[in-house]
């Protein structure tokens, strides 16, 4: 597996490129065969997870010493990035792993670590992140989730909204207010487990794409969790969110790419086959310039992405801007290049019978969470380079 001093700045190693080769393989036999009937069933795709774990891919970025392969930011990326091009919904699974567990690797405690990392990094648990909530989405601070300390215990209740493959995931990092008179300094993170005593989930939400990719509320209702399982010291909940964000911003970054390369791909191959006017529809400017504004747009997204996964290895001062940056642009060109594919195959690319109309639903995401684009245009904006 690629380690952090093996690439220079945004450049892709030899190892990078070997890994890539290895996920494009794997997406494409295992993943790509299912990824019409997780969208058509709105269904959990088992079969990429399955297949993830048995290659050691559903969670790369766990450190060696807590049973991971220890991948670094760029490797990360390239799984993510290969497994959006074949399927997005199956990509929530590397991608929110790192989200949920990025909290504990950052601020936990050794024991937090050790606890919840090791079951992770085998495949025998999932993480989910809980953040938004019914009434706080892009003002995430004004939660109202409450956690109260009783003795050697605190005591949960709220709601949480829109938690990616939450039912499935056994851990999840829950933030919650812990003291209400400091607004984002008095929230604080946990551990919660699916089975602790009061943990329930929402019906699956009804989306326009992940489909395959399950989102539900999940309450607690007095949930009884031991003080050790707070990451990191009371109050820094927030903080520990936000910086998470930093990280995984460039996940979402990945998936738009991956999404975009996926149909560009497909117009590109389809284009050469379909005639009209008595020839390939290739062969037609207009058909041609769409095609290099495409590909440009995806090498722009690229370059970015990977120049932000480079800043999140290193812990640049630049992450919070390049992360932002990074998501926001390669989200909006996943839009447009999706759209325009669609557009390439004309009536048939409107149909269910061909993937782009997938790709162009799935690609809408990466334009909404870990934030939408208005907010990161915010945080680019107070932090401009
Ligand atoms: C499929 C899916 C999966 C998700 N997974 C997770 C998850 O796993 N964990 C988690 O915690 N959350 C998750 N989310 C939540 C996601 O991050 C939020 O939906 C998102 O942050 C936006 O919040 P909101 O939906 O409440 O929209 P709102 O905050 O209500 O925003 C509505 C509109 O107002 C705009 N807006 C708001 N404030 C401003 C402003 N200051 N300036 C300009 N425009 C503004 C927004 O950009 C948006 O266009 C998920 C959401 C979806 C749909």
């Amino acid at each position: 597996m690629a380690g952090s001093a093996d690439f220079d700045l945004y450049r892709p190693s030899e190892e990078h490129d070997m890994l890539r080769d290895a996920i494009r393989s794997l997406a494409e036999a295992k993943i790509a065969p299912y990824a019409t009937a997780v969208d058509e069933e709105a269904r959990f795709p088992q079969e990429a997870h399955d297949a993830l774990v048995a290659s050691d891919l559903h969670a790369v970025h766990v450190p060696e010493e807590y049973g991971g392969t220890g991948a670094d930011a760029l490797a990360t990326v390239i799984v993510i990035e290969e497994v959006a091009r074949v399927c997005v919904s199956s990509s929530l699974i590397p991608a929110v792993n790192k989200l949920g567990s990025l909290p504990v690797v950052l601020s936990g405690s050794e024991d937090l670590k050790k606890k919840y990392l090791g079951p992770l990094a085998k495949g025998d648990a999932m993480f989910s992140y809980c953040l938004s909530e019914p009434e706080a989405g892009s003002d995430a601070a004004g939660m109202k989730t409450r956690a109260v300390r009783d003795g050697d215990h605190w005591v949960l209740n709220g709601v949480k909204r829109w938690i990616t493959n939450a039912g499935v995931s056994e851990y999840y990092t829950v933030m919650a207010v812990t003291d209400p008179a400091k607004r984002s300094k008095g929230i604080s993170a946990f551990v919660v487990e699916k089975s602790d005593e009061g943990v329930s989930f929402g019906a699956p939400e009804k989306k326009l794409g992940i489909k395959g990719s399950p989102t539900r509320e999940v309450y607690f209702d007095n949930v009884r969790i031991p003080a050790d399982r707070m990451i990191g010291e009371e109050g820094t909940g927030f903080l520990t969110a936000m910086q998470t964000l930093d990280h995984t911003r460039i996940t979402i970054a990945a998936q738009a790419l991956g999404v975009a390369q996926g149909a560009f791909d497909y117009a590109k191959n389809y284009v050469q086959e379909r005639k009209q006017f008595g020839k390939a529809i290739a062969d037609f400017q207009g058909i041609q310039f769409m095609l290099a504004d495409m590909s440009m747009k995806i090498s722009a997204a690229r370059a970015l992405t990977y120049q932000a996964a480079a800043a999140s290895e290193r812990g640049d001062a630049d992450l919070t801007y390049l992360g932002a940056a990074a998501k926001c642009f390669a989200s909006d060109v996943a839009m447009e290049v999706t759209t325009d594919a669609v557009q390439l195959l004309g009536g048939y690319g409107y149909t269910r019978d061909y993937p782009v109309e997938r790709m162009m639903r799935d690609a809408k995401i990466t334009q909404i969470y870990e934030g939408t684009n208005q907010v990161q245009r915010i945080v680019m904006a107070r932090n401009l380079p």
